[in-house]
């Protein structure tokens, strides 16, 4: 099968993370897969969530929107607080998938804000969300060690998310939203770079998935993951 944009199987989309990409927020950048670009930006406040006032640790948490012109037709705009049900479960998991390589107790009762906010959508926006915000966050930390809020960076690993699925009987890595349309499987899958799964998101939307395939999905799943490790390590070393 040939794919839409002339890639491998196995090919991840061309990626690219611009580093400082606002000046305001402690950390941004954008962070381009392909045509789906998002912004990520980390905003720090110096108190913790609420239910963890007094016990030293702070927190991360997400909030994800989509431009209303990111994609082909138009997308309304939240109004009066209310964000919609896929937005919620998307900042969700790109919360979760953040906190799950931070250190609560090293980063203090502080919090980070992290705001994806998609400027054009081609499929996987909530995995190019979670690979681009994870620079933001350490870029933040980074900016706390320098004022010397903190004494290291408190993650325990990298974490980055990639698509994956089944489109007329192939598996692919890291969908575009032509082949996200037509999957008979679709995956979101988030790693550490430890090799270790923080969040599989898998649905047989045509059709039920084998165990075998599911092994071949997480395998091309793996090693995109491993290809924004790197790619995210040598932005935060700079
Ligand atoms: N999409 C859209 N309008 C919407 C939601 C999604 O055009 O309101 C498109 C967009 O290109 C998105 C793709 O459908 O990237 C796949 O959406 P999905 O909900 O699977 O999330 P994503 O793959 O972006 O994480």
């Amino acid at each position: 099968m040939d794919r839409i944009d002339g890639r491998k199987h196995f090919e991840l989309r061309p990626v690219n993370i611009t580093n400082d990409y606002l000046v305001s927020p402690h950390g941004s950048v954008l962070i381009e897969m392909g045509r789906t670009k998002v912004i990520c930006t980390a905003c720090v406040e110096e108190t913790t969530a609420r239910h963890l006032t007094g016990t030293g640790c702070g927190w991360v948490t997400a909030e994800y929107s989509m431009l209303p012109g990111s994609t082909a037709t138009r997308k309304k705009r939240d109004r009066g607080g209310k964000t919609d049900g896929r937005s919620v479960e998307i900042q969700r998991l790109i919360g979760r998938s953040l906190r799950s390589v931070v250190d609560m107790k090293k980063l203090g009762e502080r919090t980070i804000w992290i705001d994806c906010d998609v400027i054009q959508a081609d499929g996987g926006t909530r995995t190019a969300s979670i690979t681009g915000a994870f620079v933001a966050m350490v870029e933040a930390m980074k900016k706390l060690k320098e004022d010397g809020k903190i004494d290291e960076i408190p993650v325990t690993g990298c974490v980055s998310a990639v698509s994956v699925g089944i489109v007329e009987e192939q598996p692919l890595l890291d969908l575009c939203y032509d082949e996200d349309s037509r999957a008979m499987v679709d995956m979101n899958v988030v790693m550490t770079d430890k090799g270790e799964y923080v969040e599989i998101q898998g649905t047989g939307e045509d059709r039920p998935f084998k165990p075998d395939e599911l092994g071949e999905l997480l395998a091309l799943a793996a090693s995109g993951c491993r290809t924004l490790h790197e790619i995210q390590k040598e932005i935060i070393n700079g």
